[in-house]
């Protein structure tokens, strides 16, 4: 088998900087990532592979995607990525020190770089005996501009390996399990016009009083349901951060809002949570007199992957081999494409991307070490899930 140093040496630092660089100079705010993925299949096409670009329910933006294959029966690990990046005012590319600057350079055109220098080298090296590589990167992927319909189309169109890794800006921990999360809004009403206090008409509903129920009735099931824990997740929880009602002192308001959020750790458990907020919703609604609405907008699922999946096995082995040490098993802080992959694809999806900062920040910086060492990782980590 071809040696894990030859993979390591095929890693072509430069050719990997040129290649983040002139996908950060492209602006790509999430819903205008197209020119940026015409210049991404450019540069796959003219490094000789061949690219597809399905419009996967976004034609201002079609996919961009790769697939390698050995040519031998195996299984496909997906490298996976969003090219749009977080509306704020562009920073262009800027490479010092080491560092790489500018929008998107850690969120995460880095990181996309960063793989397509792994199937370079993959690909040169000929260290790939079995099953292939998939390469997706899409749009839509930033909230709240976008909804992540390119990603859902592709799942649903079959762009799906049997793996996903995602470069996400996470590397001090290999993230086997992150909570799902959903943010509720609220809307109490009650019929009839804002009325001085005095001038109420008996039995008017009170759509505060009732709000400050709803509030202690949720802090009452939370101290419940985060009895239902998770050894790398933490456990499931409510959280309210906003709550808005009244004009002033002695005036009856005909409206209270109330916003926060649900997570949950249990992978399929996203229906269950839903149903019982709104059965809440529906008894206080009754009891109160007033109309409730609620928006219960999933923003995923709950994920969690085995210790022992093979994807974790062969990452494990090639962390180990470029950093000296495994990397330790933990919680995945925030909710991104591969709690989609794991719900809806029924794929293991591990993020691991560089030690990179200040996404959604003006001031993204990566180190080209850090995009080279994630390089490495994710070509070593193809051979051992794929060749074994
Ligand atoms: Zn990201």
């Amino acid at each position: 088998m071809m040696s894990s140093t030859a993979i390591r040496q095929a890693i072509n630092p430069q050719r990997l900087l040129e290649t983040a660089q002139s996908l950060v100079a492209i602006p790509s705010p999430t819903r205008s990532a197209g020119q940026v993925a015409d210049h991404l299949s450019k540069i796959l096409t003219q490094d000789g592979f061949t690219v597809e670009r399905p419009v996967a329910d976004w034609p201002e933006a079609p996919a961009v995607v790769v697939r390698f294959d050995s040519g031998s029966p195996g299984k496909t690990l997906q490298f996976d990525g969003h090219l749009d990046t977080v509306h704020l005012p562009f920073i262009e590319p800027r490479f010092e020190n080491g560092y790489l600057y500018g929008s998107g350079a850690s969120d995460m055109k880095g990181g996309i770089a960063a793989f397509v220098e792994a199937l370079r080298a993959i690909r040169q090296t000929g260290a790939l005996k079995a099953g292939g590589i998939l390469l997706t990167t899409h749009d839509h992927h930033e909230g709240p501009w976008g909804d992540r319909r390119q990603l859902y189309a592709l799942i649903r169109e079959g762009y799906v390996g049997d793996a996903v890794l995602l470069p996400e800006y996470l590397a001090d921990r290999l993230p086997l399990a992150g909570r799902g999360m959903a943010i509720f809004n609220v809307e109490i009403s009650r019929p009839g016009d804002k009325v001085h206090e005095v001038l109420r008409p008996p039995n008017t509903p009170d759509v505060l009083a009732t709000g400050a129920n709803l509030v202690n009735q949720i802090h009452q099931q939370h101290a419940e349901i985060k009895n239902t824990t998770h050894p790398y997740a933490g456990h499931d929880s409510y959280f309210i951060g906003q709550f808005a009602a009244g004009e002033i002192f002695n005036q009856s308001p005909t409206h209270c809002k109330i916003a926060g959020t649900r997570r949950w750790v249990t992978p399929g458990h996203t229906a269950q949570a839903e149903s019982k907020f709104r059965q809440l919703l529906d008894n206080l609604a009754q009891a109160s007199n007033t109309q409730i609405q609620a928006e219960f907008a999933v923003q995923g699922d709950a994920i969690s992957i085995p210790l022992d999946d093979p994807i974790v096995t062969a990452f494990q082995q090639a962390h180990t081999t470029v950093t000296g040490a495994p990397l330790t098993p933990g919680a995945k802080p925030f909710v991104d494409d591969g709690n989609s992959f794991s719900a809806r694809a029924g794929i293991p999806a591990l993020t691991h991307g560089p030690n990179a900062t200040g996404a959604h920040t003006l001031n993204e910086q990566v180190s080209l070490d850090e995009l080279v060492r994630v390089a490495q990782v994710y070509a070593l980590t193809a051979t051992h899930f794929c060749n074994s």
